[in-house]
């Protein structure tokens, strides 16, 4: 029996494609490697899942060789369809107020079990446990999976994910099995992922966040003021994740320079009058305690052991030129980024299919017409906060109707 579309892998984009094939009236089969589709949408947002971002139609929020790629399938499914195709789910979602959205239930399964569900609804046939390992360019196309087993197929989307928490069931296959139908897959590294730190900083603050701005001088980085996460192997949170593709990227001229600024409200020269006055207020009080109410209280004492000065001593005693050496901490306390936790850790995946190769409009292939693409296995990698799903939304819409010949 041949399928009207075969989607290989059962992740946020091949269950959007399954479910826009199949409701265009098309007999579709997903064959997900796993025991279960959507195993990586059950770990998004922690468990709760970022499904998209009201900026997230914008291309400058994505990154890959061309991020204008991106353009037709954010247009064609764009995050008020998104939202409007959760809601006729049964899964709301809610703005947290800061343009990231969440289902109403703040639960991911929710999201992958409705998707499941409303594929199944609309006919759509999955098989589980069902490793794809070749494909043979048709028509028909001939799906030959791990064990054997085969399948016949009108049209093929390849949604196998990057390399990104391959325990959720995405290794690479995807690329191998583009490369060997002649597809270049652009070099790959791990993205929206945490940094590894030399020295023990991490250590002393281990679970502490602060709101601060980090640079890469070297590389003219910036990022922040945002959310910064302390962890004994180094940092994470929104801003070290936000930054770690590009610092990815640099590390591999070896580890880099960062300066943290963790007073980014303030100058160099207002932030040492500030540190006066506190003195002058409160002169008994010890070193550590002086930013007592700006910065959380075991972020002072910290760094300026770090740095050989005592937190004990009491603020009477501090010196213009400590002083003025506090204000260069504060204002940009050195980091060097040794490394990152690498693909285990990572959220996504910067690279994949070159996507000079892909037709940005329908997202078949300019090599094999009856293949298309969808989701992290091309390159296009999102920012943090909801981008990442938005693009697997998208692109596994588009690719899922143009497979099944309804667009
Ligand atoms: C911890 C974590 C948190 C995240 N949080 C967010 C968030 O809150 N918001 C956001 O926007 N993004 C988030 N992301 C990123 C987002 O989850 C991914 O970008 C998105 O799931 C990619 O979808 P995909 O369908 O392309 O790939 P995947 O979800 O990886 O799905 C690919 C599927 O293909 C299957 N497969 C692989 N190879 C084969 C094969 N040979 N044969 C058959 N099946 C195969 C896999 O088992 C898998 O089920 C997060 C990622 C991680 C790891």
């Amino acid at each position: 029996m041949t399928y009207d579309v075969v989607v290989v892998g059962g992740g946020a984009a091949g269950l959007t494609a399954g479910l826009s094939a199949a409701r265009s009236g098309a007999r579709v089969l997903i064959l997900e490697r796993g025991p279960r589709p959507g195993r990586k949408i059950l770990v998004t947002g922690n468990g709760r899942c970022n499904l998209t971002n009201a900026l997230a139609d914008g291309i400058e929020h994505y990154r890959g060789a061309e991020p204008r790629f991106c353009f037709g399938a954010l247009r064609r499914f764009p995050v008020a369809d998104t939202l409007a195709f959760f809601a006729k789910l049964g899964v709301p979602s809610v703005d947290e107020g800061d343009g990231h959205y969440y289902p109403r239930s703040f639960s991911a399964a929710d999201v992958a079990d409705s998707l499941e569900l409303a594929y199944r609804e609309a006919g759509g046939e999955m098989v589980a446990n069902a490793r794809v390992a070749g494909l043979t360019p048709g028509p028909p196309w001939v799906v030959e999976g791990a064990g054997g087993r085969r399948w016949s197929a009108r049209t093929v989307v390849l949604a196998t994910g990057g390399r990104s928490a391959p325990k959720t069931g995405s290794d690479g296959d995807g690329f191998s099995l583009a490369g060997k139908l002649g597809h270049r897959v652009t070099p790959v590294a791990p993205a929206i992922v945490p940094l590894k730190i030399a020295g023990n900083l991490g250590h002393f603050l281990q679970g502490v966040k602060v709101t601060a701005v980090l640079r890469a001088p070297r590389s003219g980085l910036i990022a922040g003021p945002a959310e910064l996460m302390f962890a004994h192997y180094g940092v994470s949170g929104p801003l070290a994740l936000g930054l770690s593709v590009e610092i990815g990227l640099a590390l591999a001229d070896g580890p880099l320079d960062l300066e943290l600024d963790l007073v980014p409200e303030m100058g160099r020269e207002e932030l040492s009058a500030f540190l006066q006055s506190r003195s002058e207020a409160h002169p008994r009080r010890e070193l550590g305690n002086l930013l007592l109410g700006v910065l959380p209280r075991k972020v002072l004492p910290a760094v300026l052991r770090q740095q050989g000065i005592d937190p004990g001593k009491p603020v009477a005693v501090l010196t213009r030129e400590t002083r003025e050496r506090l204000v260069g901490l504060l204002n940009a306390y050195p980091l060097v980024c040794t490394g990152t936790l690498g693909w285990d850790e990572a959220a996504a995946t910067l690279g994949g299919v070159d996507i000079s190769e892909v037709e940005p409009k329908t997202l078949e292939s300019r090599i094999h017409p009856g293949l298309f693409f969808a989701g992290e296995v091309l390159d296009v990698c999102g920012e943090c906060g909801g981008f990442n799903l938005q693009w697997a939304w998208s692109s596994g819409y588009v690719a899922g109707l143009n497979a099944a010949g309804a667009d």
